[in-house]
């Protein structure tokens, strides 16, 4: 599922001109070089860094851009002014750029040699103005982009650009990505419901629905040597509840579960899917809800969306591949329960059933209970906490006029008690800034009871990805107030409406 993301590369691009003679380029193409290259080697950044030829004409410039449109591993664009690049030069190829774009705002030498400095000193260091050139063109054609400064060895600005090729990473995953719905939308609900034409213009994937008939039969194809094997897979993964084992009483709903995540996992691959959402109102010609499958197919990388919640499948796809290799799992998630006693309050966070194991704390359990809703056979679930520290939870609505991302950071937090009768997985959290003040700048921006919940990305990756997708972006943090998130609500609706 994130096999191709290793071949991903980022083009580090200096701009000059040919006004400060041979000698003065070559330096400016060695300094460049030996940045491209050290930024590659940093473990943080997750992609190549590929160094191309100084810039110093606008036909060059030009031809760059065409160049990065085109190449399909090229998922985005680093440039620096070494020295100064008159940034007409730049309009050609800035207006045809389709990729994402960060502009590293750095020098070479990173002090100031005081006793030795000269002229030609400042004139080899001089992105401190030719910077602002680019800047000035970026803005004047309100161009997407990031801009990271700093001295280009310090960690703070390898977060920020490792930070933004992570986003870069997660859009070029998007374009033409397809994503399957089974059995439509839960009937009446309005949030997970949007348009898919709008959708696939703006965010470059597809989405589609297929009959539950069309999934039967794949997995109706699982043959009882693939079930076995499965099923061994979980007992060595997984504590498994008593009476799943062989001669357990439930072992024949098990294999039942099993053949469903074959056969859901054999449909998604021969579509080429990255996600899907399912509905447990449509399950016709299935006997359980595909819980421990939906669960098993998010940690292998798929996006996830129950009840038809096509626009969180994509992002929990977005936000899996944003945090691919770093420590923390990315869950679909739902805000379920509140606890509201005073001054300890929290939500208490999880689904039916789908919830991914990647945010497991510990061991998962395979259990199979009753469910209340849907009328099928009791279906088998992995159940385990989730541990504290950081996290966040993001939506993306759709607000008729436009798509909206939303992003709110918790404190996740550990149970104080055993939970012996919830048989799902759950996550604890307190939002950010607290449950009151979280809760209703949330219910203002219309954000849903779905969400993408991830302890491995960040608001920075959400922010860049925002900017590349060019939707509008809302963060609920420790600053939020409720009366300046109201002001925040109504200028961006006014923008929105404007910017049509
Ligand atoms: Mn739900």
């Amino acid at each position: 599922m994130f096999r191709n993301l290793q071949e991903k590369e980022v083009w580090f691009i200096t701009g000059s001109q040919h006004l400060y003679g041979e000698e003065t380029l070559r330096e400016v193409a060695e300094h460049s070089r030996i940045i491209a290259q050290a930024l590659g080697e940093n473990d943080k950044i997750p992609v190549k860094i590929i160094f191309k030829p100084i810039l110093t004409n606008p036909d060059a410039i030009y031809d760059i851009c065409l160049e990065a449109n085109n190449a399909k591993n090229c998922i985005g664009l680093i440039a620096w002014m070494h020295t100064f690049s008159p940034a007409k030069m730049w309009i050609g190829g800035l207006t045809i750029l389709n990729k994402p774009l960060a502009h590293l705002h750095t020098q070479y030498n990173c002090e100031i040699p005081w006793s030795q400095i000269d002229m030609d000193f400042m004139n080899t260091n001089q992105s401190a103005h030719g910077d602002r050139e680019f800047g000035f063109i970026c803005s004047r054609m309100k161009k997407a982009r990031k801009v990271i400064v700093g001295f280009w060895q310090e960690e703070d600005v390898i977060d920020r650009l490792a930070a933004w090729c992570r986003a870069a990473l997660a859009w070029n995953d998007w374009q033409g990505a397809k994503f399957a719905r089974f059995g439509d939308n839960m009937r009446e609900v309005a949030v997970t419901e949007g348009d898919k034409v709008e959708a696939q213009m703006k965010f470059g994937y597809s989405v589609n629905g297929y009959a539950l008939g069309d999934l039967v039969k794949y997995v109706n194809s699982i043959s009882a040597s693939q079930i076995k094997e499965l099923i061994t897979e979980y007992e060595e993964t997984y504590l498994v509840q008593k009476g799943l084992s062989r001669d357990g009483a439930q072992r024949a709903s098990l294999e039942e579960a099993a053949k469903l995540e074959l056969g859901m996992k054999s449909f998604l691959e021969a579509g080429h899917f990255k996600g899907f959402t399912t509905n447990f109102e449509n399950l016709y010609g299935l006997s359980q809800l595909p819980g421990l499958a939906s669960q098993r197919l998010m940690a292998a990388g798929y996006g996830f969306g129950a009840e038809g919640d096509w626009k969180t499948a994509a992002l929990v796809r977005a936000m899996k591949v944003m945090s691919y290799g770093l420590k923390g799992g990315t869950s679909f998630m739902e805000d379920y329960t509140y606890h509201l006693e005073e001054g300890k309050m929290k939500v208490l966070g999880s689904h039916m059933l789908e919830v991914c194991p990647t945010i497991a704390e510990k061991k998962p359990s395979l259990e199979i209970h009753p469910l209340s809703i849907g009328g099928k056979d009791d279906p088998a679930r992995l159940v385990f906490d989730v541990a504290a520290g950081r996290g966040l939870n993001a939506t993306i609505l759709d607000l008729g006029n436009r798509f909206r991302l939303l992003v709110n950071e918790v404190d996740v937090v550990s149970t104080e008690y055993e939970l012996p009768n919830l048989p799902v997985a759950r996550a604890l959290w307190v939002p950010q800034p607290d449950l009151k003040i979280g809760a209703h700048a949330w219910i203002l921006a219309g954000g849903a009871h779905h969400t993408g919940f991830s302890q491995a990305v960040t608001k920075e990756h959400l922010e860049d990805f925002s900017e590349m997708a060019g939707v509008e972006y809302m963060l609920i943090d420790k600053d939020t107030r409720i009366c300046d998130f109201k002001k925040e609500l109504r200028w961006n609706d006014l923008y929105y409406h404007l910017l049509k």
